[in-house]
């Protein structure tokens, strides 16, 4: 299976996608994590990519489609992908609709995480991830079981993104709106677009998700 998670920043598709993984062993590809593992790594796409993403830009489209379709054709993928933060312009998009003909997948269904602007900025501002095993947290809305330690793993040592500050969160709700919106109607003409409340709490939102799947 191929789903896409869509929304803007702080929707919950990081969230609700690694609950995707451990329920139904789907991989989750999200190229904001390839992005800041490649600038970890000091690669040369870490160094082109960090700047663009500390102004909360896009990254072009050609290094990121480079970077997926590289991804797909790894054998862990053949069980099931979620793609979270990509495709995130219609260029991508289409590359994506020619790389998943190419390599003889189909894309089942996209699902838009419905959010209001105006919850977003303290999502962003209160997310953090545990460093062992990159469970994702939220000072407010999803604390550890144990406060300061990760419920996936035991791990005791938390980090949060250079981007997630009120400022870069502006440019990038502004990328989403002009760049990545217009995905929408892409995907509804293809009659695969689905449709979950992202304003609502983390579990109903999975559940949400779950009908979803049971449709496809
Ligand atoms: P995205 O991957 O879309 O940028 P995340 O999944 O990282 O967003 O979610 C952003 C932050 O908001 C995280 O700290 C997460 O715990 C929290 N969060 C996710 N979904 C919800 C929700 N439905 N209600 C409240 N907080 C949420
Ligand atoms: P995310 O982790 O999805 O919030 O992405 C963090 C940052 O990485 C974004 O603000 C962009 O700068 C960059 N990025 C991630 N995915 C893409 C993409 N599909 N296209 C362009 N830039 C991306």
């Amino acid at each position: 299976m191929i789903l896409i998670l869509l929304g803007p920043p702080g929707a919950g598709k990081g969230t609700q996608a690694q609950r995707l993984e451990d329920k139904h062993g789907l991989i989750q590809l999200s190229t904001g994590d390839m992005l800041r593992a490649a600038v970890a790594a000091g690669t040369e796409v870490g160094r082109q990519a960090k700047a663009v993403m500390d102004r909360g830009e896009l990254v072009s489209d050609d290094i990121i489609t480079g970077i997926i379709s590289d991804r797909l054709d790894q054998p862990d993928c053949k069980s099931g992908v979620i793609l979270d933060g990509f495709p995130r312009t219609e260029a991508q998009a289409e590359a994506l609709d020619r790389m998943l003909a190419d390599k003889g997948m189909k894309l089942d269904a996209v699902i838009e995480m419905k959010t209001d602007d105006k919850v977003l900025v303290e999502r962003i501002t209160g997310r953090y991830t545990c460093a062992k095993c990159g469970a994702g947290y939220h000072d407010k809305f999803l604390k550890p079981k144990v406060d300061g330690v990760c419920d996936k793993c035991g791990g005791t040592e938390f980090t949060r993104r250079s981007d997630d500050n009120a400022e870069t969160v502006k440019s990038r709700l502004n990328a989403y709106h002009a760049q990545t919106a217009p995905l929408l109607p892409y995907y509804r003409g293809k009659g695969i677009l689905k449709q979950v409340d992202g304003m609502a709490p983390i579990d109903e939102v999975t559940a949400q998700i779950e009908a979803v799947l049971k449709t496809i």
